[in-house]
């Protein structure tokens, strides 16, 4: 029979850390997917018929558009363009039936690299 041994407040302070870390990850897991879904919805019908080609080519259109709001500094344009450009690449990232939830995962502990919350690599200009 295994004895319960008292968790000190030390590890208990981990391991509330570390449930609010996940519960947190989890639901911006959730709000991530709950926004392709709205994406899906609202345009798959139109991505469908348009392709893949097709809709690549109008995502690249609203990155141009985001580059010139960019050169404006115009706030409300970047607003705009920035959730133009983030429906879009949703868009395609459903007809390649990809995750975006799923693909996020790959930065939730950090920089892939070095795995740190502020990257630490050399700066190579690249991510
Ligand atoms: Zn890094």
């Amino acid at each position: 029979m295994t004895r319960n041994t008292p968790i000190d407040n030390k590890k208990k302070q981990a391991l509330s850390q570390a449930l609010t870390n996940a519960v947190g990850f989890l639901s911006s897991m959730v709000q991530i997917r709950e926004f392709q879904e709205l994406i899906r919805r609202t345009y798959f019908g139109k991505d469908k018929r348009r392709g893949i080609a097709g809709t690549y080519q109008w995502f690249v259109e609203e990155v141009g558009e985001l580059a010139r709001a960019m050169r404006k500094n115009d706030r409300a344009a970047l607003e705009e363009e920035f959730a133009d450009c983030l429906a879009w690449l949703v868009s395609l990232a459903t007809l390649h039936g990809i995750d975006m939830a799923m693909v996020a995962e790959k930065y939730r502990a950090g920089c892939p690299k070095c795995g740190v919350s502020e990257c630490q690599c050399e700066d190579s200009g690249l991510r």
